[in-house]
């Protein structure tokens, strides 16, 4: 009984037949494929994406090279040198993040005392050669800017949560 069975299951292309049925079923359904590039979801503000080291609005740098961004990252991916303005003020004079090494946790962000180094939204960026994932503290501060009408809404966005 079970050779007829598969006999004409064959005969019949039944698998085929499912399939098709399956295509068929949802030809006629909502479609919720995304047009990627064209098209995007939505994204939360809290999106973790390329990190951006930010300054007030008078121009002056929020990092105060206290090095907790640096202590708590789990893949090691932030390196700080520390230097002393001449008033005194502790600065950094080197500031690196290597994305080929970041998981995109956030830690670093939620380490941060003064909202200096941020995950903006970015996510559509890549890299060539080897070492073009090495972002330093001029492409880092750049990003601060470029991107900073952006974080202020989502820092606002996320105030009444913290
Ligand atoms: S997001 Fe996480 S892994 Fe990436 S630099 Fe910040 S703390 Fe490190
Ligand atoms: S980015 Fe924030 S946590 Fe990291 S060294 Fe600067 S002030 Fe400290």
């Amino acid at each position: 009984m079970g050779a007829i069975k598969h006999f004409f299951k064959t005969f019949f292309l039944w698998e085929l037949v499912k399939g098709l049925m399956v295509t068929g079923k949802y030809f006629f359904v909502r479609k919720i494929t995304v047009q990627y590039p064209e098209e995007k979801t939505p994204q939360s503000f809290r999106f973790r994406g390329l990190h951006a080291l930010r300054r007030y609005p008078d121009g002056d740098e929020r990092c105060i090279a206290c090095k907790l961004c640096e202590a708590i990252c789990p893949a090691r991916a932030i390196n700080i040198d520390i230097g002393e303005r001449a008033d005194g003020s502790r600065r950094t004079t080197r500031y690196d993040i290597d994305l080929s090494k970041c998981i995109f946790c956030g830690f670093c962000e939620e380490a941060c005392p003064v909202d200096a180094i941020v995950e903006t939204r970015v996510f559509e960026y890549h890299g060539e050669a080897r070492g073009d994932l090495l972002y330093t503290k001029d492409m880092l501060l750049a990003n601060g800017a470029r991107y900073e009408p952006q974080i202020v809404v989502d820092k606002a966005l996320d105030a009444g949560y913290r």
